[in-house]
């Protein structure tokens, strides 16, 4: 792609996850089979297909067996499938396995893998299809003519960080596109603007989140064997923080360990990568690291918001797809199945409407139809409530769940209402109970054997972003940062930020300021999320920036 350009295509697909990738092989069939030869061109911000990629992950496989050959399907790199499958609940130093497996939570005849591996498959294959994928180009603009969508832009670089141009400056490619497809995943930016701009959101819940950290191990033959799995609840989460630990055993002794938790918590000192360091203390997790080494780390946020905060999914000329769609399964936490299915679904959309000649929205009306007669409504609709119910709590919360089980998703309150995560958090002096490192005091020591601190962390993600560049996250409005994120609730991203991008400075009058060290950032979108007041706002950073995942 060359810069300055305005490069037509059939359809643009921005995102390279499994939901974009999915979209693109299936387009690529569609099209060959009808005898067409259009153009597909997907657009992915990290350096490389999967270097952005971060899941658990336990994939459910069988919708590849509908996207791929059957032949093709011992080639895509699942890591190995599941043989065991607990839940476990853990107090401060004892683990009780639970002697069920929670309905829809069971893993039997799914594939622990890694998501990032995956990802690379599916674009070797989507490229020898013809689909033309273009990695290290952030899109960060969507185009419109008469107010639709008609493609989007890539960052321009050579910026300093007030935006002036310099020496190296390169205006970005536009895209012009028949169709757009936005499969950005979690909090989609650009997904984000399109959703307001349309009012996507109109009369849905308000989407929820949770953040995940990540470490990827390798660790001594028998502490842990392949396709084992285990999920934890409990410590060192309490009753009002919603979420849970993971350990999935891969091949050659490596072993995937993370702590998801919703990011509806109230503390505003929460600490979501300080929590999973106090988690892998438990003597049930550290068992399985002792001796080992820790390979990488990274964070990402999924939604949780479930059928009643899914948007409106189409307009003219586009569609979202995936994670940006809020398409992820409670209780299950599993998101990748379904970010396929609807990139699958997206692409038979399309397929339609480009031999139709009409990409209006009356036409892209057929995917939600599509969507909502698929598996995937299967899915979601019958734990509809589910997530909303945890709000207050686990114990409620169980009880809530029960009642779903009881009555096929309905519980016995019809929709339960979500607010945004950044709604939830307390004000400091709200805060009746401890706040987080006086709850842990004594236990945040890091070792940086089996416990790191952030920056240690951090280094493990091969994070990098380039200096000269407009600083990728926003503060709104800085007087009310000041008197309200900072003043009442103590900047909370100094602890929320699963990076260490947020610094609270006191200069020597006393007056306090967010500093912001944004080439520390994983892309996780948890301060776009759940900063309190008018908040934060996540922009694209230049093209390839970001973390380097390998194999997460
Ligand atoms: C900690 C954690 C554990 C999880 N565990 C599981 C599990 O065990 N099983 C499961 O099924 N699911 C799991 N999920 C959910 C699953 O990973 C997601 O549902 C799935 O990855 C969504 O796919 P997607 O294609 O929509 O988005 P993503 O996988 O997020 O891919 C989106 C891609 O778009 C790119 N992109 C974004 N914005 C732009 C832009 N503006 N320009 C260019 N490129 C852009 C990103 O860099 C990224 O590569 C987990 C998620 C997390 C965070």
């Amino acid at each position: 792609m060359n810069y300055n350009d305005t490069v037509t295509t059939d359809v643009l697909i921005i995102g390279g996850g499994p939901s974009g990738l999915a979209a693109s092989i299936h387009l690529a069939d569609i099209f060959k089979q009808k005898g067409q030869n259009r153009r597909i061109l997907l657009v992915e911000k990290g350096s490389s297909i999967g270097s952005h990629i971060l899941s658990g992950a336990v994939i459910n496989p069988s919708v590849f067996k509908e996207l791929l050959p059957e032949t093709d399907f011992p080639e895509i790199p699942f890591n190995t499938k599941v043989t065991k499958d607990s839940t476990i609940f853990l107090t401060e130093k004892r683990a009780f396995p639970l002697p069920f497996h929670i309905p829809y939570m069971s893993n039997r005849g799914n594939y622990v893998a890694s998501l990032g591996q995956i990802c690379k498959y599916l674009a070797v294959k989507a490229e020898e299809k013809g689909v033309e994928i273009y990695t290290g180009f952030a899109v960060d603009e969507i185009l419109y003519r008469d107010e639709k969508v008609i493609g989007a832009k890539t960052k321009d670089t050579g910026l300093d960080h007030l935006g002036n141009q310099l020496e190296n400056f390169q205006a970005g490619t536009r895209i012009e596109a028949r169709v757009t497809i936005f499969a950005e995943g979690t909090r989609g930016s650009l997904s984000k603007m399109l959703i307001r701009k349309y009012n996507l959101d109109k009369d849905r819940n308000e989407q929820v989140y949770s953040l995940g950290c990540k470490e990827l191990w390798t660790v001594p033959q028998g502490n842990i064997m392949a396709g084992q799995v285990y999920h934890t609840m409990g410590y060192p989460l309490d009753n009002d923080e919603f979420g849970g630990g993971f350990i999935y055993g891969l091949t050659d002794n490596k072993v995937a360990v993370g702590l998801v938790v919703g990011l509806d918590y109230k503390d505003p000192t929460f600490d979501v990568h300080d929590a999973f360091q106090i988690w892998k203390t438990h003597p049930f997790v550290s068992r399985i690291l002792k001796g080992g080494k820790l390979l990488q780390y990274g964070a990402k946020t999924l939604p949780e918001g479930g059928y009643y905060a899914i948007p409106k999914l189409f307009v003219d000329n586009a569609l979202i797809t995936g994670d940006s769609a809020g398409l992820v399964a409670m209780p299950a936490l599993k998101g990748v199945h379904l970010a396929v299915r609807s990139g699958m679904l997206a692409a038979r959309t399309i397929a339609d409407a480009l031999t139709n000649n009409d990409t209006s929205e009356k036409s892209l009306n057929q995917y939600e139809t599509l969507i909502y007669n698929s598996a995937i409504n299967k899915e979601l609709y019958p734990v509809r409530n589910f997530r909303q119910g945890f709000s207050k709590g686990l114990i409620v919360g169980g009880l809530h769940f029960g009642t779903q089980l009881l009555t096929g998703g309905a519980g016995f309150f019809g929709r339960l209402k979500s607010h945004a995560d950044s709604q939830t958090t307390l004000k400091l002096n709200e805060l009746k109970k401890k706040p987080f490192k006086e709850r842990f005091s004594g236990k945040l020591q890091f070792d940086k054997v089996l416990t790191f601190d952030k920056s240690t962390d951090v280094y493990h993600s091969g994070v990098y972003h380039d200096e000269q560049q407009v600083v990728h996250l926003q503060i709104n409005d800085k007087e009310d940062f000041n008197s309200v994120n900072i003043e009442q609730y103590g900047a909370p991203e100094q602890f929320f930020c699963s990076s260490e991008v947020y610094e609270l400075h006191t200069a020597k009058d006393g007056q306090k300021s967010l500093r912001i060290h944004a080439e520390n950032c994983m892309h996780c979108k948890t301060c776009d999320i759940k900063s309190p007041g008018k908040g934060i706002t996540w922009i694209v950073p230049n093209g390839g920036n970001g973390p380097d995942f390998q194999n997460m």
